[in-house]
């Protein structure tokens, strides 16, 4: 079956067409400025040069249109007909406490997403209009939602409240729900399959590090804990997102700098983490790492807090599992930055770890990148939200 993935943003739209036989992708791309001027789609088939179009797209129906068109365009299409495509499947950020699985998306499904806006009122909308667009060009075609909280809804209830009134906990479910769910578990479950191991045998510490970033526990095929909470800003340093503070700083700023709270938390979203560390020199890696080659101290103290962090966090996370088995490295800087790697596992000596700086350097596979003495397992593993999407995809409707 050949399954179209769609990622939805409040004014972007990722997209993949996955043939779930074998797994290869045999076509993606990205609408960016929906509903702003200069609206652009990209679109690569495999193995086929990437074509930039600058196009109206006032709205996200206009949009998943163009990505239809371009699918079947007759040159540079990779199907003949949209009959071709057997099934959608749809990123989905917050599903609450209402899914802890991907569902096929029927009217009730999506009015019980709705319910979760108010958890994800810039994301969840979002991925509505993504959702009912593709209903509109495609009646017949079925659909999944695949939820970036799901896979951590296992999580015991010591792991998810937060020391704050039960009430508020009763009243509005302020609760840890954690994200990047996905990846999580695709991370988790390869790793099992890469080492031979029974995925229900093992203790795993999941660390998706990309532009945002989170650390989960999974023990014996389980989400226990993860980093981030209500809302994506909590846990670690991220690439602009300030992750745990004291709370209190949020009415100090308020009263120093005269914002208001909406205010400060645009600070905290977008002008901090390792940008707001480096002293706004880079939210991207390949700079920081570039920068702490040459000395900079900006670049030195970003990257040094942010690694410090991770390896607060692996700590906590082998406690809360009474131990670790395997450590894997995710997403864009935990697959691409040797360095940030090197950094987090100097701290975990105490876990008997040592790395093979040979495994360390290489990129783009799945590996294990300590000596075979290490006492504790360490992997890279590239993550695949699309494949794994298209996966939970065929296994409800294929
Ligand atoms: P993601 O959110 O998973 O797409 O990750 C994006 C981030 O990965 C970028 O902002 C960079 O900081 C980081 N990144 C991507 N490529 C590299 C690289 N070659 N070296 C270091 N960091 C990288």
């Amino acid at each position: 079956m050949k399954v179209l993935v769609i990622n939805c943003g409040s004014s972007s739209l990722k997209f993949q067409l996955i043939d779930s036989q074998s797994e290869r992708c045999l076509a993606k791309g990205l609408c960016e400025r929906i509903g702003i001027d200069g609206s652009m789609i990209t679109y690569a088939p495999e193995g086929g040069e990437k074509e930039k179009t600058v196009t109206p797209m006032p709205d996200h129906t206009e949009a998943i249109r163009l990505v239809l068109e371009a699918l079947t365009n007759a040159s540079t299409g990779v199907v003949k007909s949209l009959d071709e495509i057997g099934a959608v499947g749809h990123r989905v950020v917050h599903g609450g406490e209402k899914f802890a699985q991907s569902v096929v998306i029927t009217d009730e499904v999506l009015q019980t997403v709705e319910e979760c806006n108010d958890l994800a009122p810039l994301h969840n909308p979002a991925n509505l209009i993504g959702i009912n667009a593709c209903r509109k060009l495609m009646p017949n075609t079925p659909m999944v939602g695949v939820f970036d909280t799901a896979f951590h809804q296992t999580m015991p209830e010591e792991a998810y409240l937060y020391g704050l009134p039960f009430v508020y906990y009763e009243k509005y479910k302020i609760r840890r729900y954690g994200f990047h769910g996905t990846s999580h578990s695709y991370v988790s479950r390869r790793a099992a399959e890469v080492l031979g191991r029974n995925y229900e045998d093992l203790k795993t510490i999941v660390c998706h590090l990309g532009n945002g970033a989170s650390i989960s526990a999974v023990k014996n095929g389980r989400c226990v804990d993860t980093s981030m909470g209500l809302t994506p800003l909590e846990g670690l340093i991220m690439g602009t997102r300030c992750g745990d503070i004291d709370p209190a700083i949020l009415e100090f700023l308020a009263h120093k700098e005269g914002k208001t709270i909406d205010e400060v938390m645009s600070v905290l979203n977008k002008k901090s983490g390792v940008l707001g560390l480096s002293d706004n020199l880079s939210s991207d890696f390949r700079d920081l790492e570039d920068g702490y080659h040459k000395g900079d101290a900006n670049a030195s103290r970003a990257l040094k807090t942010f690694c410090y962090r991770v390896a607060k966090y692996i700590g906590a996370y082998v406690a809360a599992m009474n131990g670790v088995d395997v450590i894997c490295f995710t997403a864009g800087v935990g697959e691409n930055a040797g360095i940030v790697r090197t950094f987090v596992c100097e701290y975990l000596g105490y876990l008997g770890i040592a790395l093979d700086q040979e495994a360390n350097g290489r990129r783009g596979q799945d590996i294990v990148i300590s000596t075979p003495d290490s006492q504790t397992t360490v992997m890279v593993i590239p993550t695949n939200e699309e494949l794994a999407i298209a996966r939970e995809t065929v296994r409800l409707v294929g």
